[in-house]
């Protein structure tokens, strides 16, 4: 089954590696790097958050997930962050961030959700058929408040 963007949005292992990953990215006005990672399930259900190499100030490079499977694990969502909250910087997710996930063959699988762009103010989420939301306030969700 799929998980919706609340529940992976409220599990406590994907807030906790959000989370890290956010501040992992040095958020700051300029001089930050992208961060990301991938939210895998086990045959169990249980979701955990396996980590990419870290990204340079505007892009990070998504390790190969054939079948839309990392580790062996069904892949229920993408991450990344968008650090630099400077004036000069998009927060929202880019075009090019739409269209990697959108014409990425292997980010269709059953269980997968969408990519989470991570950023000061809103966690958005760019879905597979290349429709972007908000699911909330970033501050929120790493409270592990209700949305
Ligand atoms: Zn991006």
């Amino acid at each position: 089954m799929r998980f919706s963007a609340a529940e992976l949005s409220r599990n406590p292992s994907v807030v906790a590696g959000l989370q890290l990953a956010w501040q992992d990215s040095e958020p700051n006005v300029t001089g930050g790097h992208e961060e990301g990672g991938f939210i895998v399930v086990d045959d169990f259900g249980i979701l955990s958050v396996v980590r990419w190499e870290r990204g340079t100030q505007k892009e990070i490079i998504m390790p190969p997930h054939g079948n839309c499977l990392a580790g062996g694990k069904a892949i229920a969502a993408s991450f990344h962050t968008h650090p630099n909250t400077g004036a000069d910087f998009q927060q929202e997710p880019s075009l090019n961030d739409i269209r990697a996930v959108r014409d990425d063959p292997d980010l269709k699988g059953e269980f997968y959700l969408g990519e989470f762009v991570v950023s000061q103010e809103n966690v958005y989420l760019i879905e597979p058929s290349g429709r972007v939301g908000v699911i909330g306030k970033t501050s929120a969700i790493f409270r592990g408040q209700e949305l």
